[in-house]
């Protein structure tokens, strides 16, 4: 999940009577009504695990003059959730446990010396910045969703899992509001016009096997956020067809690709990328659920929608993995993980919902597919103050308490025993991550 955020500066006196509303009453309410078994939480506490989506940054150039923020915390649009806003005073806790942030608030003054006390370990550490930033919240593995590694993001720590939205879009795009970035296209290698068919369907394969070579474990796609998940399946010889008649028409030219044509081609090319994946060792991420944005289809996130795709005989060599769990369809998702080849992830739900809610999809997908399910962040950079590091250990802090949680009741459910319940711990935290890309240190 990704989304644009506008920069302005927040009335500082409003912001600190919602801390003290929510720092006084808020943990009294949440003990008050549920609360994971202590020494369970403390075992999950300790597992090193693997962060199977996230957005974290390179460590920054040595070189880059450090530019200062007026407002390194900075201020929402209105539709980040409670828990990504400014004045969640959970980014304050990540700050003492980061950057040994003395204070309990957030005034202006003392912001500042929260950012200068993250800037010094970012100049102190260099480029094992962002190693020291996973150790810091127990985590081993992470797997990067992002163009390619950058500095300080080393095997086999970090894993590249490279964006293949690109494919879907072999022609130059017409711009439009919700345009998928150009940049998707030059990741991919294209940069202009594509070639001729059979260049183009050979060229997936290349940059799919070079992507590989260089150490991707996974390619994402994030298209739910252009059109919905449905791609039905479509012969070669229509989608050749479409293609062609663009080609010759003007390849140059930039194409509407919500027409029903331009869908019919992507229906085609999604499969073709998807079997070409599975085929050169590479798993298959599916953006599913709710996306960042005011203007983003949930409707057409519905993960139910690629139910044609996962059915697939020609595809089943290929692993996929549900991002986000699906929600709200997240209940529904336990239809999808019961087939072999199909995973999901946790991600941005440890942000975006709450450890409750968490715990209630957990304890339904664990009840019958525990192998399935994988623990992730999905952190990424707002602020210089809510960056990827405070959005990782948020999300770390949430994902642990909320599997507490749910196998907390599943014990209590007398749906299995303590010692399985530690057992499905490892495996959620890390082992199903590991055993799926064979990540070893
Ligand atoms: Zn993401």
């Amino acid at each position: 999940m990704r989304a644009s955020f506008s920069k302005g500066h927040g009335g500082m006196s409003l912001r600190t009577v919602a801390w003290l509303l929510y720092s006084v009453f808020l943990p009294v309410v949440a003990s008050a009504q549920e609360k994971p078994d202590s020494e369970l939480l403390l075992f999950i506490n300790q597992i090193k695990a693997v962060d199977h989506h996230t957005h974290a940054l390179p460590a920054p150039n040595p070189a880059a003059k450090v530019v200062s923020s007026v407002d390194p915390l900075g201020t929402s649009p209105p539709f980040f959730s409670v828990r990504q806003r400014e004045t969640n005073p959970e980014w304050i806790a990540a700050w003492r446990a980061l950057y040994s942030y003395p204070h309990q608030d957030a005034s202006t003054e003392h912001v500042r010396e929260a950012i200068s006390a993250k800037q010094r370990l970012i100049q102190e550490k260099g480029k094992e910045y962002p190693a020291w930033i996973l150790d810091q919240v127990g985590i081993e593995f992470a797997l990067i969703n992002a163009p390619a590694l950058g500095l300080g993001q080393t095997e086999p720590r970090f894993r590249l899992v490279p964006y293949a939205d690109g494919f879907l879009f072999p022609f130059p795009m017409a711009d439009f509001r919700g345009n998928p970035p150009q940049l998707r296209r030059a990741e991919v290698g294209l940069d202009k016009a594509p070639p001729p068919w059979e260049e183009y369907l050979a060229l997936v394969s290349s940059r799919l096997r070079q992507w590989k070579a260089k150490g991707a474990v996974a390619v994402k796609f994030t298209i739910a956020y252009y059109r919905p998940l449905e791609f039905a399946p479509a012969a070669e010889g229509d989608a050749k067809k479409i293609y062609d008649r663009y080609f010759q028409d003007d390849a140059t030219q930039p194409r509407d690709y919500r027409t029903v044509d331009y869908k019919t081609l992507q229906n085609f090319l999604f499969r073709h990328v998807v079997r070409e994946a599975g085929r050169n060792g590479l798993a298959v991420h599916v953006h599913t659920g709710e996306g960042g944005g005011p203007f983003f289809g949930v409707a057409g996130s519905n993960p139910l929608l690629l139910d044609s795709v996962l059915n697939d005989v020609a595809l089943a060599q290929t692993t996929f993995v549900l991002v986000h769990g699906g929600p709200p369809f997240d209940r529904a998702l336990s239809a999808l993980i019961q087939k072999p080849n199909v995973y999901a992830d946790v991600s941005a739900q440890t942000f975006f919902h709450s450890r409750h809610d968490l715990s209630e999809t957990l304890r339904l997908w664990l009840w019958a597919f525990p192998e399935k399910v994988l623990f992730g962040t999905d952190a990424f950079t707002m602020t210089p103050l809510r960056g990827w590091e405070e959005m990782t250990w948020l999300a770390t802090k949430t994902g642990r308490e909320a599997l507490a949680l749910a196998l907390t009741q599943m014990i209590a459910a007398g749906d299995i025993t303590r010692a399985r319940a530690e057992e499905i711990a490892r495996m959620v935290m890390r082992d199903n991550s590991i055993r799926l890309y064979k990540l070893a240190l």
